[in-house]
């Protein structure tokens, strides 16, 4: 029987091939994954593999373009411009500076190793993250009167946040990408979660009244929102 590559080249990009096998499903599904940047088959529990492979050469101009609109990525490098709470942040490396980040105006100062720049740029925009959403988060559980036991952080392709029993809030660092009306968004939905467990008519109203631009936040997302999967990433 014929394999799978694990990696294809798709637009002059090797992408890596993920195969899924489904049960109950005789179909075969061919996905450009814009959030993880990956390409996606869906096959049944058996077999399909031939008909899999024909289909990927048959729809390779269709996945083509699909990858060409992706996002570009945005490694953690000298003179990076990164997307920061609505603006702007430039990474400013210099051996000059500090080892320790520093935010001045729309430039974030690192000093120390080039080889650490990635690691301590990711855990600054993390703490900025935390910080912003954990002080959000009280505040809005404070005016719906619910306790809030713990707020943390994840790196979740599939959801920008959520809220398990107890008051347990979790929400995606790359939030502080985003601007703040979109935080405040995702906060309201978890906080919301806080009083309704589900998505029912109370909870919409609910959520109406703490974010009156959720309609708006929503379209930014679904535009804007894969490209800060792509942040910090060097393809
Ligand atoms: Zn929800």
């Amino acid at each position: 029987m014929a394999e799978l590559p694990p990696q294809i080249v798709v637009g002059g990009r090797l992408l890596p091939l993920e195969v899924q096998r489904r049960r109950g499903t005789r179909a075969i599904r061919l996905r450009a994954d814009a959030v993880a940047g990956i390409v996606r088959l869906s096959l049944p529990l058996r077999g399909g593999t031939a008909d899999a492979a024909r289909l990927l050469a048959s729809h390779h101009d269709w996945l083509a373009a699909q990858v060409a609109r992706w996002p570009d990525p945005l490694p953690f490098v000298p003179g990076q411009v990164l997307p920061f709470d609505g603006g702007e942040l430039t990474l400013d490396w210099s051996l000059q500076y500090s080892r320790m980040a520093q935010r001045v105006g729309d430039s974030l100062r690192i000093g120390g190793p080039q080889s650490t720049l990635p690691g301590r740029t990711l855990r600054w925009l993390k703490a900025a993250a935390l910080a912003d959403m954990a002080a959000a988060t009280q505040g809005l559980a404070a005016q719906v009167a619910r306790p809030v036991a713990q707020v943390r952080l994840t790196d979740a392709r599939a959801r920008w946040g959520s809220c398990a029993s107890g008051g347990r809030i979790a929400y995606s660092w790359r939030l502080i990408l985003a601007p703040p009306r979109v935080r405040r968004h995702v906060v309201a939905h978890e906080v919301v979660h806080l009083v309704h467990a589900n998505h029912g008519p109370d909870f919409h109203a609910l959520l109406a009244r703490l974010d009156p631009h959720r309609n708006e936040v929503r379209r930014w997302l679904a535009g804007h929102g894969a490209a800060l999967h792509w942040v910090g990433r060097d393809g």
